[in-house]
């Protein structure tokens, strides 16, 4: 039991150092093997596991356990620990739960400290985390996304009014908040008033009630960039849409900045009134389509790392590949990963996100059933991965993970060039995937097996059989 214990104090430590993702998926459940006056041996439940703590948390683990025992252990080591799911195995600690264990203590024990850092959802819930540089750009947002930044650089000068639509989901209000939040860092004295339609008809029905129009007339006469979202609930809404009607000339005469949002096509906006139309006409009128598959993949990834949830790539090219209607649904589905993985500590494999993507009914085009060409056709870096590592007969792990040993070398290599050449991965991407390599030591990689097989042509004829075998 005192294995045990020491081994509850060094993980306390670790916790402190690591973050929560990373401790929850590379240190899943540890037992101290062998310890004596100077060295000591950690059990892992695998091998992956093994070579990620030796190759990533190293020098954390070691620091933690020379403080627990004072100085005297000198060598850290790692082994796979076979008994460590036995039940009779009271010396391993599953990490997870002792996460959560020892997140309750903490709490309790800082109740009374006077700093108290705001809690993650008070921040998200703010407009704040919609800014410019966090909008993905894609082909058919480019210029909706351009004009923003224009008219953020200045209010009033290029495109006015700015009139944008597209469909639900697709980041109208991303992008008009994210312009509303620029502009007012950059303009500190400058009115800056974002509305939604809903809103200003509330705010005039009760103006009417209150028989103070006039005070909400000159109100919005004195702003500087105005911004209208969602104008379609302005339908049928005659008396309001009369009002934003006085609003938009007093402003576009004063030269000042009119930015609207309508949620469906332009045809649809002849359920406005023909006068307010015509104003919308004046001004330039961008549309936002559908983020194509590199794109929704870069938002996963994008909105992952917002949320610092570790996504492995086959599982987020999945999504990407599934489910495509708009960028709310992307994140969707990844707020059910992210929960599923708090509640239960299952971290999200390619198996359980098909189960799930089709228990939430994005079941048409599931890659695993290849109904289509175009799903079918999509493949992931593991599908290259196993194709390398089945024909040079090694595991992938010593691909991935494996030192400088020359016979991990050459499939490393072939690997991190298909990759390139045949899937466009970025350099950084590729690093990523191999343990965290550098821009620069992929790109050596690549032009080194380049030059090996101009003049190694049995190479050559290899690099095409595994090509072949996943017809790539
Ligand atoms: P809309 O107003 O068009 O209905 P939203 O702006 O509410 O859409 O977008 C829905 C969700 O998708 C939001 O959480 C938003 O942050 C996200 N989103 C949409 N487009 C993008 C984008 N281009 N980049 C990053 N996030 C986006
Ligand atoms: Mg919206």
């Amino acid at each position: 039991m005192e294995k045990y214990y020491r081994l509850k104090n060094i993980l306390l430590s670790v916790i402190d150092e690591v973050k929560k993702q990373d401790f929850l998926v590379y240190f899943r459940k540890m037992s101290i093997l062998e310890v004596n006056e100077k060295e000591i041996v950690f059990g892992t439940v695998s091998t992956f596991m093994k070579d990620n703590l030796q190759a990533k948390f190293y020098d954390t683990i070691k620091k933690a356990t020379i403080k627990e025992f004072w100085d005297n252990i000198q060598s850290i080591s790692f082994k796979v620990d076979n008994r460590i799911d036995n039940p009779s195995n009271k010396d391993a600690i599953e990490c997870t739960s002792f996460y959560k264990e020892s997140k309750k203590k903490t709490k309790k024990t800082n109740a009374n400290l006077s700093y108290s850092p705001m809690p993650m959802e008070q921040k998200k819930g703010n407009s704040k985390r919609y800014s410019l540089s966090n909008f993905v750009v894609w082909a058919d947002n480019q210029l909706a996304f351009s004009a923003c930044e224009a008219v953020a650089r200045n209010p009033g000068k290029s495109y006015n009014p700015l009139y944008i639509y597209g469909d639900v989901w697709l980041g109208k209000t991303h992008l008009l908040q994210a312009t509303w939040n620029e502009i007012m860092k950059k303009y500190k004295g400058k009115k800056v008033v974002y509305t939604t339609a809903d809103k200003f008809i509330t705010e005039y029905v009760s103006a009417v009630k209150k028989r103070n129009v006039e005070k909400m007339r000159s109100k919005y006469a004195e702003i500087d960039v105005l911004i209208v979202d969602d104008v379609q609930f302005f339908s049928k809404k005659e008396q309001t849409q009369n009002e934003l009607y006085n609003v938009f000339n007093i402003l576009y005469d004063g030269n000042k900045q009119i930015i609207i949002s309508w949620d469906r096509t332009p045809k649809e906006l002849t359920e406005l009134e023909p006068r307010l139309r015509s104003r919308f006409e004046w001004g330039i009128t961008v549309d936002i389509g559908r983020p194509d598959f590199e794109t929704r993949l870069a938002i996963i990834q994008e909105k992952a790392r917002e949320k610092e949830f570790l996504i492995p790539q086959d599982v987020s090219e999945f999504i990407a590949a599934n489910v495509t209607e708009n960028v709310r649904e992307l994140e969707w589905v990844l707020n059910q990963l992210i929960a599923e993985y708090e509640l239960t500590g299952n971290t999200p494999t390619l198996t359980r996100i098909a189960a799930k993507l089709q228990k939430l009914n994005f079941t048409k085009d599931l890659i695993g059933e290849s109904k289509t060409k175009r799903v079918s056709t999509i493949k992931s870096y593991e599908d290259i991965l196993d194709a390398v590592s089945s024909h040079f007969g090694i595991e992938k792990e010593g691909i991935l993970w494996g030192n400088r040993k020359k016979e991990f070398m050459i499939p490393r290599q072939v690997s991190m060039y298909l990759l390139k050449k045949k899937m466009n991965y970025t350099y950084e991407r590729i690093g990523n995937i191999f343990s965290g390599r550098n821009h620069a030591s992929v790109l050596y990689s690549c032009n080194k097996l380049e030059k090996i097989i101009k003049k190694d042509k049995n190479l050559l004829y290899e690099l095409n059989a595994i090509q072949d075998s996943i017809g790539i």
